[in-house]
């Protein structure tokens, strides 16, 4: 998420209308028809702006977004802790992710992608009009690709977790490094 996002829905939450049956607590009181009972009776409709300031809302934000940001770590984090131990369990592939070296497990990532270069390369004969007798069609190489991509990140995820790295945090620090360095930030929606 970024700041311009984050700007973006602190905006929108200032503007926001409360419904017209909200309940303030807490000893706080409020009433729907202002000058109640004289000529000059008018319906209040109070927006977000009347809860918080500008710098409010965007601590309000930010607390929403903390978790919002964990949720999306986590979910990767479930994945790893899957694939590790379908990795190493008896009724899954029992191989220990410290039996191999990360060399090893380099070497498995790089076969995989490997694959997927080789899938690539019919493709580009297909796209070239050379295609070899024994090609899959087209729409069933981008499929093989899908499937070779997956293999690359699944033991991409093993080497990681044998040299210790947590992917997801990994991923997350230097792309959010590499955006600030260059002055990057996604559109607001
Ligand atoms: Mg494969």
């Amino acid at each position: 998420m970024t700041e311009g996002q984050i700007k973006h829905m602190v905006e929108r939450f200032l503007r926001w209308k409360l419904p017209e049956n909200f309940a303030p607590d807490g000893g706080i009181q409020f009433e729907t028809t202002g000058n109640a009972g004289t000529q000059y009776e008018y319906k209040r409709e109070p927006t977000g702006t009347n809860l918080f300031d500008f710098q409010q809302a965007t601590a309000m934000v930010r607390f929403m977004l903390a978790d919002w940001q964990d949720e999306v770590r986590l979910e990767m984090r479930a994945f790893s802790a899957e694939n590790r131990q379908r990795c190493e369990a008896q009724n899954g592939f029992k191989h220990p992710i410290n039996g191999w070296s990360p060399s090893d497990w380099m070497t498995a990532t790089m076969g995989e992608l490997g694959e997927a270069a080789n899938v690539l390369k019919k493709i580009n004969r297909a796209r070239d009009g050379v295609t070899n007798v024994g090609d899959a069609p087209v729409p069933r190489l981008y499929e093989q690709l899908a499937d070779e991509i997956a293999d690359t990140f699944i033991y991409l995820d093993l080497l990681a977790q044998a040299t210790g790295v947590d992917l997801a945090s990994a991923v997350r620090a230097k792309f959010d490094r590499t955006s600030k360095k260059i002055g990057y930030s996604a559109p607001t929606p």
